[in-house]
């Protein structure tokens, strides 16, 4: 029978899902999210929302109650909340599983355990820590949040002896790790997925550029060698077989200058570098995830274009309503998220650019650069 799908978060990752899941009336007979943003995007595309936080524990024992099934689209859930709701509702990715990886120190100690490369870190609660760890690795290193961190607003680069106080008082007494810094020649992912049988399946390895920190652009493929897509598809295959969880997983990866994989972290999650799904691939990151959790086979993930996904982002010049984006056809495949107000560096929508007659990334690329500024948030006055 069809079931009731819940999901953690109704932001764009919910309203993706929520998409896919409409397209699957066979598995899925409803959708519901907890969301504090009235008419988040997950509800404009049709499920319905409980307002409230994410940690709300009411509201996630209200939807254990109404739900069959129930997913997240973002890792901060709690999952001592998230444990005690299990016997209502199947819960996947596991809170187990949820409770390591939402944790950057633990989900490193569980990595190194599990002999996968990743960079050298020590855990932190007094600033001494931080000067011995700083002899250790050196300058510059990074200094980060254990939890709640994403799009890198819980990182602090650590350049030199006299930024230690900012750094350390930057983050107001939270958990800590310090990291050492490494000076990689590209960041690749994976979109990683296991369903509830253990049946894995990886996408081909892709490659992401940020800029201060927030992913703008994704390249599938990633334009590495043979050898490193091989490494990177390996590791995040390993990092799978010990992880267990179900769901599909985003796995963030340094190629080092010697050629060699780390990983950076992993969101238990659909993630940003797996949008060019949406057109790419045999099957989206969105219908894999639904397929994973529900216990369905598994999607085939070849990627049949090359695709260039390049975020939209909120300009930093303001707060506010924005100007609707259009864009010709021809010019990619637009998908915009339905927030009403931009703010800098939110994540506002997103363009595939995908290879039609053969046309290369060298060509992609050209293309993003002359959709830039028609996609670029403008102020309502
Ligand atoms: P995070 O939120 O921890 O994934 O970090 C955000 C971004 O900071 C990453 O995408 C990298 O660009 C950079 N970063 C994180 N950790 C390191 C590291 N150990 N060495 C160099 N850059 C890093």
């Amino acid at each position: 029978m069809a079931k009731i799908l819940g999901i953690i978060g109704g932001g764009q990752l919910g309203m993706m899902i929520a998409e896919a899941a409409k397209n699957m009336p066979k598995y899925i007979s409803k959708i519901i999210v907890i969301d504090p943003t009235k008419n988040c995007p997950a509800a404009q595309v049709g499920a319905e929302q409980i307002i409230a936080d994410f940690k709300d524990e009411k509201a996630i024992i209200d939807l254990s109650e109404k739900s069959d099934i129930i997913t997240y689209e973002i890792e901060s859930g709690d999952s001592d909340v998230l444990k005690s709701v299990e016997k209502n509702a199947e819960i996947n990715p596991s809170p187990d599983t949820l409770k390591i990886i939402q944790d950057k120190y633990l989900q490193k100690i569980f990595l190194s355990e599990n002999k996968i490369p990743v960079p050298d870190f020590i855990e932190i609660e007094e600033i001494e820590q931080v000067k011995e760890g700083l002899k250790k690795f050196g300058f510059p290193a990074l200094l980060k949040a254990r939890r709640d961190a994403y799009d890198g607003r819980g990182n602090f680069k650590i350049d030199s002896e006299n930024e230690i106080q900012k750094a350390f008082d930057y983050f107001k007494g939270q958990k800590l790790l310090l990291e050492k810094f490494v000076p990689f020649k590209m960041e690749v992912s994976v979109i990683a997925s296991r369903n509830t049988k253990g049946e894995i399946k990886t996408y081909p390895l892709v490659e992401n550029i940020h800029e201060e920190n927030i992913l703008r652009q994704t390249i599938a493929p990633a334009r590495v060698s043979q050898e490193v897509t091989e490494k990177a598809e390996t590791i995040a295959n390993k990092t799978m077989q010990v992880l267990k969880g179900a769901g599909v997983f985003g796995i963030e990866m340094f190629v080092t200058q010697e050629n060699d994989i780390m990983i950076n972290e992993i969101a238990p999650r659909v993630h940003n570098s797996g949008h060019h799904t949406l057109q790419s691939s045999e099957t989206s990151q969105f219908e894999q995830h639904l397929r994973a959790i529900l216990g369905l086979e598994l999607g085939g993930t070849a990627l049949i274009h090359p695709t260039i996904m390049y975020n939209i982002l909120g300009s930093k010049s303001f707060n506010g309503k924005y100007v609707p984006i259009t864009i010709p056809e021809s010019d990619g495949y637009l998908k915009m998220y339905g927030k009403e107000i931009s703010k800098p560096a939110r994540k506002l929508g997103h363009v595939n650019i995908v290879s039609q007659k053969n046309e290369t990334i060298d060509d992609l690329l050209k293309k993003v650069e002359l959709i830039k500024d028609k996609v670029t948030t403008q102020p309502i006055h």
